[in-house]
């Protein structure tokens, strides 16, 4: 049976680890993060939600706007240029996705890079792929990944090979980059890829970033491979009653734990990680702002 690899455990100890600096340099500068909610999706209410929630929790300051489904682009992007020059505000995060009538790309990419905790902007997306990485702010959910894999794998990836089945710009592009500079030798698929199982059996480090509810079965899984569950789907649940439901990820989890050396769990793996690392990566934002040294 595969060890189960804790992230909520781990957010946590990162989250201890952010609140601790923050209140250290609190003299100097206190981390700032603008959250954006444009609409009522519910999901999105919820994860903007717990990240102002935790901000808070992290003693930064906090600050969520709320705006109707119906604004225009021109107001939301007034708006960011505001935060731009709110020197109370490093961080900005524009929830996603926006109705359609807005362009997210050009949100995105007007928000300033040394604001993006995020990690969409170009320059981020560029600082990443050329391996700049400790002056980029790197996507949280992919950055939380690595952290995972950090504490069974160690840092220094030479020698293993890693699948990322995915190949968004928001996971599994930057999840790549992340572990070729880890030294990972890596490959990444997606809906084209051909005999997708006999690819993610040569993987010591599998990352599932799919979004179909357990695709990745356990005869897919190496013996002792390092299995990453990106995925959130929900599912319907009639051992539960009716009507109800419950999440899963992208791995067939029962199958994939019986073979995997450690595996993540849905929910309490990479969930929390993600969250922690926006955390994170405001800190690092306020400190480079501050110039202070960045957190480690
Ligand atoms: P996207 O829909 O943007 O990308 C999905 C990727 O999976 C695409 O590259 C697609 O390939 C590939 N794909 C789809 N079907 C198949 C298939 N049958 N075989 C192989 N590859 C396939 O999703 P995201 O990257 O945004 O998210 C992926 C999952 O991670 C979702 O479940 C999402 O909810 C979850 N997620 C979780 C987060 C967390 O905090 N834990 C944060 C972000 C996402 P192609 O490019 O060819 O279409």
């Amino acid at each position: 049976m595969a060890e189960i690899i804790d992230g909520k455990a781990v957010a946590a100890e990162i989250v201890a680890k952010v609140t601790a600096h923050a209140a250290s340099i609190a003299g100097t500068v206190v981390p700032g993060l603008a959250t954006i909610l444009v609409g009522e999706d519910p999901a999105s209410q919820v994860y903007v939600a717990s990240k102002s929630r935790m901000a808070k929790e992290c003693g930064f300051h906090s600050v969520q706007h709320t705006l109707p489904r119906e604004i225009t682009q021109a107001e939301l992007l007034a708006l960011v240029d505001r935060l731009n020059n709110d020197p109370a505000i490093h961080g900005i995060l524009v929830q996603l996705p926006l109705p359609d009538h807005i362009d997210s790309g050009a949100v995105i990419q007007a928000i300033s890079p040394d604001k993006d905790v995020d990690g969409f902007h170009f320059i981020n997306v560029g600082k990443l792929g050329t391996g700049e990485i400790d002056s980029a702010f790197v996507p949280c959910t992919p950055a939380g990944c690595m952290l995972l894999i950090d504490r069974v794998r160690g840092r220094d990836l030479s020698g293993l090979s890693a699948v990322v089945v995915g190949r968004s710009n928001i996971v599994g592009k930057p999840m790549a980059n992340l572990l070729l500079a880890a030294n990972a030798t890596v490959t990444i698929a997606h809906s084209r890829t051909a005999n997708l199982p006999e690819v993610v059996r040569q993987a010591d480090i599998v990352v599932a970033a799919v979004g179909r509810p357990q695709m990745i079965k356990g005869d897919w899984i190496k013996p002792g491979a390092t299995v990453i569950d990106v995925g959130i789907n929900r599912i319907p649940a009639p051992e539960k009653g009716e009507g109800k439901t419950r999440l899963v990820g992208d791995v067939d989890f029962n199958s994939a734990s019986k073979v995997a050396g450690a595996i993540t769990p849905v929910p309490g793996g990479v969930g929390p990680m993600t969250i922690a690392m926006l955390m994170a990566n405001t800190l690092t934002a306020a400190c480079r702002a501050a110039g202070l040294e960045q957190p480690k």
